[in-house]
This record gives structure tokens, sequence and C-alpha cells, in this order.
């Protein structure tokens, strides 16, 4: 029977049963899922309403349980009044999303998500206001706001009264019992014009936009008004589906699982969803987004992009902010236009006179952009800089945010952007080396360049010594505690002084202290690292060690260009740098001085530094390990001569397994290759012994 033939067999009847209300019932909901979700009217709006007389009728007419009465669409026209909306605690999280911006954040998001993945989806992110809802036994129960992400208000009687939200869902067909769907209500570009023309005839102000005006709705205490409002939802997210069934289970597929719902009656986003399996594909679909984006009939500011495959989704794991497997691409400007307001230099560790220019704040990808390096002169004139100069800012390749052009708003232009003749830390005459674009101060003692010095000497990069930042070190070394690398060593003997400086006190005095004495212990690459010579890296610095045999700092002045020139990983540019440092009488006394104060009977075993145990092993490192970084450790398989590598194979020599170990451990098990836990590798760590495994590995 076809919908209107029902429509005028029900409308017949005089002395309804139970059975006559239920068909009623699923007649209605199915005549609005028509009309809402797919945009279909099947009947004329008299016979509708006619219908639904006949359900309120009947509703009162017959001896009703209240469930039968839950998923009734009457439900959605409940009068209530609501005084207050209860706090609700979510079962899960509302986490927000990570923002990406262009290409290169998509490659950074789907190198987070793991190698063997490359299944994404990508969908539009609606602009509304995001929504927990919650389904049990087929029938709608609770709809709960964001809030704080913990704790949300429950909004149920407004969002009940949504016109495509399905009261009854037969979630029961997939074995799920209780459900929860986490969506976005928003409002069609169309509808809001048309409820701000309405609202103006009515002497009213119009609303300034649909997001606020659908989150502003969600609030509102009475619920007819909130029906009113031309509110939609859809969903995006299956968080949660109580599954009684194991045969029955929705598909793991995030497209298919809002495919699957969609067909059910869920307005989802599956209408929208396109899949995509590489960063060059995904670039693709956010291109003809963006072009289509103002045709399309909803407020979108921007793509929510998704790993398809959701049994993954655990897997990859959250930051505790936001989904590791999930990312909101935002339609946003590349660039923004501000004005330069004067430009400093820098005196950098080497001398280097960096141009950084400051800028009127001005927010580009969600943060405000001040300082902008103008990196040298070359570049100053390239855009022919002067003060007062609207500049463009542009965001550059990773991170870092660049001006692209510059030119005068008014008629005069203020002064050109020009490099100083003295270094503005010492005041000594710059240098400008020949071939090279760089300015520098070449002034042993620039107070500037030595600070730099200092605080690169206990950075993350170097000696990294714990809770040694870079305010730390200014002050220290303006108050006059700190006047040489070798003085750090010795900060502990002033304690009673530091620990009545400002900002600072007795525990962290004492744990900045103890730090410092641990980095005694630093291996001997980083020593090297942290002088800080230029054109001297960890490779180069674990090459020298190796090569030479070097044992203690203080070996570096007795090396000979000849020398340094043999090791092959070392250019003959790096050697000269070495020996520039290394023969200056005031560094080779520091080298000799700073040599002691490390602890040299771990420094001085060769085999520590530069060991051969995992001589050409292949690595794998999976998994996170509590007592040290990924780093840390990619950095010790190094150090033993060993190649870290990223997926496993049957050429892996051995798989170093953390905690939450991924599908690599699982690949290392089939492949039967050796497996090293974070016990046998801590125990390797801290007394440099062969692992049993590892033996194992090395009999092969
Ligand atoms: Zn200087």
């Amino acid at each position: 029977m076809g919908p209107l033939q029902r429509t005028n067999s029900l409308l017949a009847i005089a002395n309804p049963s139970v059975q006559d209300y239920n068909d009623l019932k699923k007649l209605i909901s199915e005549l609005n899922r028509e009309y809402y979700v797919e945009s279909k009217s099947v009947i004329n709006d008299q016979l509708y309403d006619a219908l639904f007389k006949q359900l309120i009728a009947w509703e009162e007419q017959l001896p009703l349980k209240e469930e039968q009465l839950a998923d009734s669409p009457s439900q959605k026209l409940t009068e209530n009044l609501t005084t207050s909306f209860q706090k609700v605690r979510h079962d899960h999280p509302m986490l927000s999303l990570s923002n990406a911006f262009d290409e290169y954040d998509l490659k950074r998001f789907t190198e987070e998500t793991g190698e063997q993945q490359t299944d994404y989806v990508v969908e539009p992110k609606f602009d509304g206001v995001s929504i927990a809802v919650h389904y049990a036994n087929d029938i709608f129960v609770q709809a709960v706001t964001r809030g704080n992400g913990e704790t949300g208000e429950d909004v149920t009687n407004n969002v009940k009264t949504l016109r495509n939200l399905p009261l009854h869902l037969p979630l029961s067909r997939f074995g799920i019992s209780r459900a929860e769907f986490r969506g976005e209500i928003y409002i069609r570009k169309a509808e809001f014009t048309q409820l701000n023309k309405s609202r103006l005839k009515e002497g009213l102000d119009p609303f300034q936009n649909s997001r606020n005006t659908a989150s502003g709705s969600l609030r509102l205490k009475d619920a007819q008004t909130v029906r009113s409002r031309p509110l939609e939802v859809v969903f995006f997210q299956c968080v949660h589906c109580d599954n009684q069934d194991p045969a029955k289970k929705l598909d793991k597929d995030h497209s298919k699982q809002m495919e699957i719902l969609s067909s059910i009656g869920l307005p989802t986003t599956h209408p929208y969803i396109k899949t995509s399996n590489s960063v060059e594909s995904l670039q693709e679909v956010v291109d003809n987004w963006k072009n289509k984006r103002e045709q399309f009939p909803i407020e979108i500011d921007g793509l929510v992009i998704k790993v398809n495959n959701t049994s993954l989704h655990t897997l990859i794991g959250s930051t505790g902010h936001h989904p590791k497997w999930a990312t909101a691409f935002k339609f946003t400007a590349a660039s923004v236009e501000s004005v330069l307001e004067a430009v400093d230099f820098q005196v950098g560790r080497t001398g280097v006179l960096t141009p950084v220019a400051k800028i009127q704040p001005a927010p580009l990808h969600g943060v405000i952009v001040r300082n902008i390096s103008l990196h040298n002169q070359d570049f100053i004139d390239r855009l022919n800089l002067h003060i007062g100069d609207t500049v463009l800012v542009v965001r550059a390749g990773d991170v870092i945010p660049y001006i692209k052009d510059s030119w005068s708003a008014s008629k005069g232009r203020g002064r050109r952007v020009e490099f100083p003749e003295d270094c503005p830390a010492c005041n000594s005459p710059i240098i400008r080396e020949e071939e090279s674009a760089a300015w520098l101060c070449p002034n042993a003692h620039c107070k500037a360049k030595k600070l730099e010095q200092l605080q690169y000497f206990v950075s993350k990069a170097a000696l990294d010594i714990d809770g040694f930042g870079r305010e730390i070190m200014k002050l220290f070394y303006e108050k006059g505690f700190v006047n040489s690398r070798v003085d750090i060593f010795c900060l502990h003997a002033r304690r009673e002084e530091l620990i009545v400086l400002e900002g600072l006190g007795p525990k962290s005095i004492d744990k900045l202290i103890a730090a410092i004495e641990s980095s005694r212990k630093q291996s001997l690459w980083r020593q090297i690292v942290s002088l800080g010579i230029p054109l001297v890296g960890p490779q180069t610095a674990k090459a020298i060690i190796k090569h030479l045999k070097l044992r203690t700092l203080e070996e570096l002045s007795f090396l000979t260009l000849d020398r340094l020139v043999e090791i092959h990983d070392v250019g003959e540019k790096v050697s000269q740098s070495i020996i520039d440092f290394s023969s200056d009488l005031n560094s080779s006394q520091e080298l000799k001085e700073l040599s002691a104060c490390f602890d040299n009977k771990n420094a001085s075993n060769p085999e520590s530094v530069s060991s051969e145990l995992l001589a050409s092993k292949r690595v794998v490192v999976t998994g996170s390990f509590n007592f040290a970084s990924r780093n840390e450790i990619k950095e010790f398989i190094e150090i033993h001569g060993g190649i870290v590598s990223g997926s496993v194979s049957k050429n892996t020599s051995v798989v170093f397994v953390g905690e939450k170990a991924g599908s690599k451990a699982d690949k290392a098990r089939d492949l039967g290759v050796p497996m090293l836990g974070p016990q046998e590798l801590l125990a390797w760590v801290q007394d440099n012994t062969i692992p049993p495994m590892l033996k194992n590995a090395d009999s092969e």
C-alpha cells in the first residue's frame, strides 16, 4: 500500500485499536523523514495536518503507556517549559579537533596517523552547535550540549522538537541497545535569511549569524519557540554502540557506519562524505570543497578529515585535547595584512645578527603573529621595507610566518629598514663575510652572543638540563651568577644566594641543581654539541667521536685539520670550523676546565658512546616507554651503530616494543622478528649490557 492509500485508510478509522495507532505513528514518522531528510513531499499539507490531528486525538482516546508515547511524533510538540538545564557528565568527553590549514598540516596529520594507514574520509564541518544524542532501545532518550567537553547541559526537550531528528531509530536491527551519536545542530542558509526576513516584518532585530542563533535557540526555555526555529541536526560520529550481538555489528569503517545509520533514518554526513587514500587526493578533495563551499546550502567552516577505519581510532589515540585520528581543515585566509612597527636586530650565539620585524598583532591560522624573522639583508632589500609599511604576512611551509610583500598605504614612506653599523649589544662594528648574506658581531666577548651561547648550552638540543629555561639563564647571567659554561657547574655552591632571587625558591633551585648534577653524565656527543661550534651538530659530533676515538671534551683541542678531514662524514668547512674553535686560546682553556666538570667515567668508555652493539642492525621502535622519549631511544640506537627503521619487515633485526604498541608488534610476531620489551630495554640502557634477546639476534 502506498502512503496516500495508507493515509486515507487510517483517516477512515472510527474506532482505532492500539495497532492502528502504531500504524499511524509509523506513517507520520516516515512522512517526516521523507520530508526533512530526503526533502520529498509525498502527501499534501492538508492531509498531513489531518493525520497529525488524528494522532493527537487517538493519544487522548486510547489507554496508551508512557513508552508507547515516547517515540510518537507528537512528542515534538510537547509544551515543555524548561526551568533549568541539568548538568550532565559526558560518558565520553567531547574533545575538540586539532586544526589544519594547508597541505603541510595535512601531511603531518597523515604521518601522525600511522604509516600503513592511508584510508581517510573527508566531510564538511557544519557551522553549528555540537550535540551528543543518546538512544536506548530504539528510542531517543537524551541530548546534551558540549559544555566544557566533560560536562554539558541536558537539552533533551528542545532537541526533541528538531524536525529531522528521529525519535525512533531501529538500532536493534544491528544488535544495538544503547548508542551515543555526535552531531551538529545548524540552520540552513536559506532558512536563516527567511527567519531574519520574518523577524524584520515583526519589528524584531535580525539575528547576527546562524551558529549563534542555533546555539541560543537550544537554550530557550520554551520548547514551542524552539520548534518555530528552523533547526536541523546532522550526525558525524557514532561514539558508542552498546552491541549485544557481535554478529550484527555496524561496519568498522566510518563511511559505512554513516551510510547504514542514514538508511535507517538518522540524518548523517553520509551524502557528503568523500574517501581518500593519499595526501594528494586529500588535497584534491579539500580544494574541491573550497570551490563549492559558497554554493553549499549550509554554512560550513571547514572540513573534517578522519581515519576511516574506526577500529584504529583507539590505537591512534588522543592527546587529551583532541583525537589524533581526526583533524579539522579550516577555511581561513593563508595571509593577513598588518603594519610594520619596528625592526629589532637580535644577536645569535654565533654572532649573526637576525633582523626581526615587529608588526601590529595579526591573527593568522589561529595564532596571533607579532614577531617575524626577516632573515638577512638580502631579504630586507628585496622587500624594500620601510617602517610603517603595510606588510602581507604569509604562513610558510611548516609554522613560520614570513613577510611576502610590503607597500606604503599613505603617500609618504617611513624610514627605510637598514642594518646597523654596530652590534646593538656591544657596539662593535659588525662585519659581513664573503659569500655570506649574514652580518655578524665579531666580538668574542659580546654580551648578547655570550648569553645566547649559554642558553644554547643548557637547551634541549644540547645538554638538555631540565628546567633551565632561557629566562632563568638570562637572570643568572645578568646577576653575575653565570658568566661562563663552567660557572653552571658551580651553581650548587651559591644555593643560598639563588633561593632568594625573585620568582625562584628553594624547591625550584634544588631541582635545577639536581638537573645540573645529572647532566654531568651527559654523553660526549651532547657535550660537543653544547659548545655551539658553527656547523657541528649531533651527526658530526658522533662521527668525530667514533672515528677519532675521542674520550673527553678536552681532546677536542688536540685535533688537527688533517685528522678531521679524513673522516668520511665531516667536510672541510666543518673541520675548519672545529679547528677555529679549538685553536682559540680561550676555548682550549675552557675545554680543559669544562671537561673536568663532566663525569668522564661514562664518557671515557668509548663503548658507551659509540659501541658496535647494534652495528648495521635494523631496529624498529613501536609504542611508548616511560623511561625515555621515542627520540631518546632512537638516538640510543644510532649511538650504538644501529639503523632506525620505520616499518617491520623480515630484514628487521629487532623491534623495541613499548606500551600501547601498535600493528608493528603484531607484524614482528607474525614474521618471528626478535622483540625487546621495556624492562629488557631499560636494563640495557642503564647497564649497557647486551640483552639476551639481542644476543640471539646477533648469532643469526
Ligand atoms: Zn656584539
